[in-house]
Protein backbone atom coordinates (compact mmCIF):
# COMPACT_ATOMS: atom_id res chain seq x y z
CA UNK A 1 0.00 0.00 0.00
CA UNK A 2 1.54 3.19 -0.71
CA UNK A 3 0.97 6.68 1.39
CA UNK A 4 -1.73 8.80 -0.53
CA UNK A 5 -0.10 11.71 1.61
CA UNK A 6 3.11 11.33 0.39
CA UNK A 7 1.96 10.12 -3.02
CA UNK A 8 0.25 13.28 -3.29
CA UNK A 9 3.45 15.70 -2.13
CA UNK A 10 5.69 13.87 -4.95
CA UNK A 11 3.41 14.56 -7.83
CA UNK A 12 2.56 18.06 -6.81
CA UNK A 13 3.66 20.66 -9.85
CA UNK A 14 4.09 17.28 -12.09
CA UNK A 15 3.16 17.37 -15.70
CA UNK A 16 2.15 14.16 -17.11
CA UNK A 17 0.58 13.38 -19.85
CA UNK A 18 -1.67 10.39 -20.42
CA UNK A 19 -1.52 8.47 -23.95
CA UNK A 20 -3.47 5.36 -25.35
CA UNK A 21 -6.04 4.50 -28.00
CA UNK A 22 -10.15 5.69 -27.75
CA UNK A 23 -11.22 3.23 -24.73
CA UNK A 24 -8.52 2.55 -23.08
CA UNK A 25 -9.14 4.53 -20.25
CA UNK A 26 -7.51 7.76 -20.26
CA UNK A 27 -10.52 9.62 -18.72
CA UNK A 28 -10.55 7.03 -15.98
CA UNK A 29 -6.81 7.34 -14.87
CA UNK A 30 -6.68 10.78 -15.14
CA UNK A 31 -9.44 11.11 -12.51
CA UNK A 32 -7.29 8.56 -10.65
CA UNK A 33 -4.42 11.39 -10.79
CA UNK A 34 -6.72 13.96 -10.07
CA UNK A 35 -7.51 12.73 -7.17
CA UNK A 36 -3.83 13.25 -6.09
CA UNK A 37 -4.20 16.83 -6.43
CA UNK A 38 -3.27 17.37 -10.28
CA UNK A 39 -5.63 19.54 -12.57
CA UNK A 40 -7.18 16.99 -14.91
CA UNK A 41 -7.29 18.82 -18.41
CA UNK A 42 -9.04 15.99 -21.01
CA UNK A 43 -8.81 17.17 -24.97
CA UNK A 44 -12.05 15.73 -25.11
CA UNK A 45 -13.48 17.03 -22.34
CA UNK A 46 -12.69 20.25 -22.86
CA UNK A 47 -14.74 20.09 -25.81
CA UNK A 48 -17.37 18.26 -24.72
CA UNK A 49 -17.57 21.23 -22.40
CA UNK A 50 -17.82 24.11 -25.02
CA UNK A 51 -20.10 22.34 -26.15
CA UNK A 52 -22.35 21.96 -23.54
CA UNK A 53 -21.91 25.27 -22.41
CA UNK A 54 -22.21 27.25 -25.80
CA UNK A 55 -23.73 25.28 -28.17
CA UNK A 56 -25.07 27.78 -30.57
CA UNK A 57 -21.43 29.25 -31.31
CA UNK A 58 -19.39 29.05 -34.66
CA UNK A 59 -17.20 27.56 -32.84
CA UNK A 60 -18.86 24.84 -31.17
CA UNK A 61 -21.40 24.06 -34.40
CA UNK A 62 -17.12 23.59 -36.04
CA UNK A 63 -16.16 21.35 -32.82
CA UNK A 64 -19.27 19.22 -33.24
CA UNK A 65 -19.12 19.05 -36.81
CA UNK A 66 -15.88 17.00 -36.55
CA UNK A 67 -16.88 14.88 -33.69
CA UNK A 68 -20.12 13.73 -34.41
CA UNK A 69 -18.04 11.97 -37.05
CA UNK A 70 -15.22 10.87 -35.07
CA UNK A 71 -12.43 13.09 -37.01
CA UNK A 72 -10.09 14.97 -35.11
CA UNK A 73 -11.09 18.49 -34.77
CA UNK A 74 -8.73 21.43 -36.40
CA UNK A 75 -5.31 22.10 -35.24
CA UNK A 76 -6.82 25.48 -35.45
CA UNK A 77 -9.11 25.38 -32.38
CA UNK A 78 -7.52 22.60 -30.27
CA UNK A 79 -4.07 23.55 -30.06
CA UNK A 80 -4.97 27.26 -28.29
CA UNK A 81 -7.15 25.73 -26.23
CA UNK A 82 -5.36 23.19 -24.56
CA UNK A 83 -2.01 25.54 -24.51
CA UNK A 84 -3.73 28.08 -22.84
CA UNK A 85 -5.16 25.80 -20.04
CA UNK A 86 -1.86 24.69 -19.08
CA UNK A 87 0.06 28.11 -19.06
CA UNK A 88 -2.60 29.25 -15.79
CA UNK A 89 -0.62 29.50 -12.68
CA UNK A 90 -3.27 27.59 -10.59
CA UNK A 91 -2.37 24.81 -13.48
CA UNK A 92 1.61 25.39 -13.06
CA UNK A 93 1.68 25.16 -9.17
CA UNK A 94 -0.67 22.10 -8.69
CA UNK A 95 0.71 20.19 -11.87
CA UNK A 96 -1.63 18.86 -14.49
CA UNK A 97 -2.19 15.16 -16.24
CA UNK A 98 -3.48 16.27 -19.25
CA UNK A 99 -5.20 13.18 -21.53
CA UNK A 100 -5.98 13.17 -25.25
CA UNK A 101 -3.55 15.79 -26.40
CA UNK A 102 -1.05 15.21 -27.88
CA UNK A 103 -2.60 12.94 -30.78
CA UNK A 104 -0.55 13.86 -33.52
CA UNK A 105 3.08 14.36 -34.19
CA UNK A 106 2.40 18.51 -35.23
CA UNK A 107 0.61 18.45 -31.87
CA UNK A 108 3.44 16.78 -29.78
CA UNK A 109 5.71 18.94 -31.07
CA UNK A 110 4.05 22.15 -30.21
CA UNK A 111 3.66 20.80 -26.80
CA UNK A 112 6.95 19.63 -26.25
CA UNK A 113 8.09 22.74 -27.43
CA UNK A 114 6.53 24.61 -24.69
CA UNK A 115 6.53 21.95 -21.81
CA UNK A 116 8.76 19.63 -20.77
CA UNK A 117 6.75 16.34 -19.09
CA UNK A 118 7.99 14.43 -16.25
CA UNK A 119 6.24 11.63 -17.22
CA UNK A 120 4.20 10.26 -20.58
CA UNK A 121 2.10 7.18 -19.68
CA UNK A 122 0.93 4.74 -22.51
CA UNK A 123 -1.87 2.97 -21.93
CA UNK A 124 -1.54 -0.64 -22.98
CA UNK A 125 -5.26 -1.89 -23.28
CA UNK A 126 -5.50 -5.80 -25.97
CA UNK A 127 -6.89 -4.16 -29.46
CA UNK A 128 -9.69 -6.70 -28.83
CA UNK A 129 -11.23 -5.09 -25.47
CA UNK A 130 -11.13 -1.32 -26.93
CA UNK A 131 -14.41 -1.93 -29.04
CA UNK A 132 -16.08 -4.57 -27.08
CA UNK A 133 -15.42 -2.85 -24.14
CA UNK A 134 -17.35 0.28 -25.02
CA UNK A 135 -20.15 -1.33 -27.25
CA UNK A 136 -20.48 -4.87 -25.99
CA UNK A 137 -19.48 -3.30 -21.82
CA UNK A 138 -22.02 -0.39 -22.57
CA UNK A 139 -19.60 2.60 -21.92
CA UNK A 140 -21.25 5.37 -19.85
CA UNK A 141 -20.21 8.31 -18.66
CA UNK A 142 -21.27 10.76 -15.95
CA UNK A 143 -21.70 14.49 -17.49
CA UNK A 144 -20.77 15.93 -13.91
CA UNK A 145 -17.57 14.54 -13.04
CA UNK A 146 -16.48 12.88 -16.23
CA UNK A 147 -16.46 9.53 -14.25
CA UNK A 148 -16.95 6.38 -16.97
CA UNK A 149 -18.60 3.35 -15.74
CA UNK A 150 -19.45 -0.20 -18.22
CA UNK A 151 -20.93 -3.31 -17.54
CA UNK A 152 -17.36 -4.07 -16.11
CA UNK A 153 -17.16 -1.63 -13.37
CA UNK A 154 -20.89 -0.60 -13.43
CA UNK A 155 -22.05 2.01 -10.94
CA UNK A 156 -23.09 0.84 -7.37
CA UNK A 157 -26.99 2.25 -8.51
CA UNK A 158 -27.83 1.59 -12.04
CA UNK A 159 -27.57 4.84 -13.65
CA UNK A 160 -26.56 7.62 -11.69
CA UNK A 161 -22.87 8.19 -10.85
CA UNK A 162 -21.08 6.82 -7.97
CA UNK A 163 -19.21 9.98 -7.08
CA UNK A 164 -22.18 12.89 -7.47
CA UNK A 165 -25.36 11.04 -8.28
CA UNK A 166 -25.23 12.89 -11.76
CA UNK A 167 -27.61 10.46 -14.02
CA UNK A 168 -25.34 8.39 -16.56
CA UNK A 169 -25.12 9.42 -20.20
CA UNK A 170 -23.78 7.71 -23.81
CA UNK A 171 -21.37 9.74 -25.42
CA UNK A 172 -22.63 10.60 -28.97
CA UNK A 173 -19.35 9.12 -30.65
CA UNK A 174 -19.26 5.95 -28.86
CA UNK A 175 -21.07 4.10 -32.04
CA UNK A 176 -19.66 0.89 -33.29
CA UNK A 177 -18.79 2.30 -36.87
CA UNK A 178 -17.50 5.40 -35.09
CA UNK A 179 -15.36 3.80 -32.68
CA UNK A 180 -14.14 1.94 -35.86
CA UNK A 181 -13.05 4.59 -37.77
CA UNK A 182 -11.28 6.49 -34.53
CA UNK A 183 -8.97 3.44 -33.86
CA UNK A 184 -7.94 3.15 -37.54
CA UNK A 185 -7.20 7.17 -37.76
CA UNK A 186 -5.58 6.28 -33.99
CA UNK A 187 -3.34 3.68 -35.60
CA UNK A 188 -2.20 6.18 -38.35
CA UNK A 189 -1.75 9.09 -35.81
CA UNK A 190 0.10 6.91 -33.06
CA UNK A 191 2.89 5.26 -35.67
CA UNK A 192 4.02 8.94 -35.85
CA UNK A 193 3.44 9.97 -32.41
CA UNK A 194 5.13 7.24 -30.90
CA UNK A 195 8.85 8.12 -31.55
CA UNK A 196 8.05 11.10 -30.20
CA UNK A 197 6.22 10.46 -26.99
CA UNK A 198 9.45 8.23 -26.67
CA UNK A 199 12.51 10.66 -27.13
CA UNK A 200 11.10 12.46 -24.23
CA UNK A 201 12.96 9.63 -21.91
CA UNK A 202 9.81 9.97 -20.02
CA UNK A 203 7.61 7.75 -21.08
CA UNK A 204 6.37 4.41 -19.26
CA UNK A 205 3.47 1.90 -20.34
CA UNK A 206 0.91 0.89 -17.87
CA UNK A 207 -0.68 -2.55 -19.04
CA UNK A 208 -4.14 -3.01 -18.06
CA UNK A 209 -4.08 -7.16 -18.67
CA UNK A 210 -2.40 -9.43 -15.48
CA UNK A 211 0.21 -12.00 -16.13
CA UNK A 212 -1.03 -15.42 -15.75
CA UNK A 213 1.30 -16.46 -12.90
CA UNK A 214 0.85 -13.16 -10.93
CA UNK A 215 -1.57 -14.03 -7.99
CA UNK A 216 -4.02 -11.15 -7.37
CA UNK A 217 -6.79 -10.37 -5.24
CA UNK A 218 -10.43 -11.61 -7.38
CA UNK A 219 -11.82 -8.24 -6.33
CA UNK A 220 -9.07 -6.11 -8.63
CA UNK A 221 -10.21 -8.14 -12.12
CA UNK A 222 -12.48 -7.30 -14.72
CA UNK A 223 -15.63 -9.48 -14.35
CA UNK A 224 -18.84 -9.65 -16.36
CA UNK A 225 -22.03 -11.45 -15.00
CA UNK A 226 -19.89 -12.29 -11.48
CA UNK A 227 -17.28 -14.10 -13.67
CA UNK A 228 -13.88 -12.54 -14.59
CA UNK A 229 -13.34 -11.67 -17.68
CA UNK A 230 -10.23 -13.16 -20.20
CA UNK A 231 -9.20 -10.89 -22.70
CA UNK A 232 -7.85 -12.43 -26.06
CA UNK A 233 -4.26 -10.31 -26.35
CA UNK A 234 -2.51 -8.52 -29.19
CA UNK A 235 -0.03 -12.16 -29.47
CA UNK A 236 -3.51 -14.16 -29.77
CA UNK A 237 -2.84 -15.56 -25.87
CA UNK A 238 -5.30 -14.92 -23.03
CA UNK A 239 -5.13 -12.89 -19.81
CA UNK A 240 -6.97 -11.12 -17.10
CA UNK A 241 -7.97 -7.23 -17.14
CA UNK A 242 -7.80 -5.23 -14.18
CA UNK A 243 -10.86 -3.47 -13.00
CA UNK A 244 -11.19 0.54 -12.20
CA UNK A 245 -9.62 0.02 -8.94
CA UNK A 246 -6.82 -2.80 -10.17
CA UNK A 247 -5.46 -0.08 -12.42
CA UNK A 248 -5.80 3.05 -9.96
CA UNK A 249 -3.58 0.60 -7.79
CA UNK A 250 -1.07 -0.31 -10.73
CA UNK A 251 -0.64 3.35 -11.58
CA UNK A 252 -0.45 4.59 -8.19
CA UNK A 253 2.43 2.01 -7.47
CA UNK A 254 4.20 3.02 -10.83
CA UNK A 255 3.99 6.61 -9.60
CA UNK A 256 4.98 6.09 -6.20
CA UNK A 257 7.98 4.36 -8.13
CA UNK A 258 8.86 7.50 -10.10
CA UNK A 259 8.02 10.25 -7.98
CA UNK A 260 9.31 9.12 -4.35
CA UNK A 261 10.78 5.88 -4.62
CA UNK A 262 10.60 3.59 -1.87
P1 LIG B 1 -11.46 9.06 -27.22
O1 LIG B 1 -10.05 9.14 -26.77
O2 LIG B 1 -12.22 8.00 -26.52
O3 LIG B 1 -11.58 9.04 -28.69
P2 LIG B 1 -11.82 11.86 -26.47
O4 LIG B 1 -12.80 12.29 -25.46
O5 LIG B 1 -10.38 11.99 -26.14
O6 LIG B 1 -12.21 10.37 -26.79
O7 LIG B 1 -12.07 12.62 -27.83
C1 LIG B 1 -13.33 12.73 -28.42
C2 LIG B 1 -13.26 13.56 -29.69
O8 LIG B 1 -12.77 14.87 -29.39
C3 LIG B 1 -12.30 13.04 -30.75
O9 LIG B 1 -12.91 12.06 -31.55
C4 LIG B 1 -12.00 14.32 -31.52
O10 LIG B 1 -13.08 14.68 -32.37
C5 LIG B 1 -11.92 15.35 -30.43
N1 LIG B 1 -10.56 15.48 -29.92
C6 LIG B 1 -10.10 15.02 -28.72
N2 LIG B 1 -8.79 15.28 -28.57
C7 LIG B 1 -8.38 15.92 -29.70
C8 LIG B 1 -7.12 16.42 -30.15
N3 LIG B 1 -6.00 16.32 -29.42
N4 LIG B 1 -7.09 16.99 -31.38
C9 LIG B 1 -8.18 17.10 -32.12
N5 LIG B 1 -9.40 16.64 -31.75
C10 LIG B 1 -9.52 16.03 -30.56
ZN1 LIG C 1 -20.24 12.10 -11.38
Amino acid sequence: MVDLDRLKEGVRGKKLIVFGPPGSGKGNRSNDLKALGLVAISAGIVLRNRLRDEPNSDLSKKVAYHMKKGELVPSDIIVPIILGSLEQRDVLERGFVLDGFPRTRDQGKVLFSRIDSDLVLFLDVPRSFLTYGVIEGNRRVCPTCQKGYSDFDPPKEEGLCDICRSRLVKRLDDDASIIEKRLKDYDKQVKELLPLLESTGKFQKLSITVDKDEEIDERLLKKIKGEVYWVETDDGGKARMLNLEGMRMRLYNLIWEIFVGS
